[in-house]
């Protein structure tokens, strides 16, 4: 015979239990400016050194300097606006072999490789700095309870030259999915890179979250995904999404207050 007290306990512990078990369970980053940054005129000045480097290599007239440094800008505006228009700018690869067309120049096999390492290496010249102190410390915490992956649109810089350099900040080793927009050749805000993220994860999209800074490519991007978004809005007065967070620090109690209710 069923002891009706006893069935009741059980009741009781099956509800307590789904009260303390966490509902998420991965945390996705955004890579820039939601952990790392470039100093002021970062990017600038490492166009400054491509395109002296390409001219040299290619040993062109300095008149080419301002049409490299143009192409430059027409390439920071495809990454601000991805669309099926500027697919060409989502490998360095095609993105060099785009600018030597529209330069009507012929290179070499050896000449594209001296270009496309330069190119695609000169950020650990000159790396990004964390966008917090925090960011070491928060990730170590974070990485003893959820699982972590990172989604980055790349640009001049691929997926391989970002791994090297998250290494040497010590940073790499707290993730173990990395979605490269280069690498899967789809980009934020396709649902389909944060869908594929979540699924290496081997977790449900609504058990995971995404922090990043922007709210059309980080917030409406996890959103469209059933991923739970975080804005992370470090230094800005007017949030443009609820949850935002202005610091690392934060993540956790957002993600209690948030998403772990029952
Ligand atoms: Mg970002």
């Amino acid at each position: 015979m069923i002891n009706p007290l006893k069935k009741s306990n059980l009741l009781k512990k099956s509800v307590d239990y789904r009260r303390v078990n966490r509902r998420i369970k991965a945390v996705i980053f955004d890579l820039w400016e939601t952990l790392v940054e470039d100093k002021a005129n970062g990017e600038l000045e490492r166009d400054t050194l491509r395109a002296d480097f390409i001219i040299q290599t290619l040993n062109l007239p300095l008149p080419f300097k301002p049409k490299i440094l143009e192409f430059f800008t027409v390439l920071s505006d495809a990454f601000r606006n991805p669309s099926p228009h500027n697919e060409w700018s989502l490998v360095p690869e095609a993105q060099i072999d785009y600018l030597i067309r529209n330069l009507d120049l012929t290179v070499s096999k050896e000449e594209f490789d001296k270009i496309y390492t330069f190119y695609t290496e000169s950020l650990l010249d000159n790396p990004p700095t964390f966008t917090e102190e925090c960011v070491l410390t928060v990730l170590a915490s974070l990485k003893n309870k959820y699982k972590l992956a990172m989604i980055s649109n790349t640009g001049r810089s691929p997926g391989k030259t970002l791994l090297k350099m998250l290494e040497e900040k010590q940073i790499r080793k707290y993730f173990e999915v990395f979605s490269f927009s280069d690498e899967l050749l789809l980009r934020k805000p396709d649902s389909r890179i944060f869908e594929i993220t979540v699924s290496k994860l081997h977790v449900q999209p609504n058990e995971t979250v995404h922090v990043g800074d922007s709210y059309k490519m980080d917030f409406l991007g996890a959103q469209s995904a059933g991923v739970n978004p975080i804005l992370y809005a470090k230094g800005v007065e007017s949030p443009k999404a609820n949850p935002f967070i202005r610091s690392h620090l934060e993540i956790e109690q957002i993600i209690r207050d948030n998403y772990d209710k029952n």
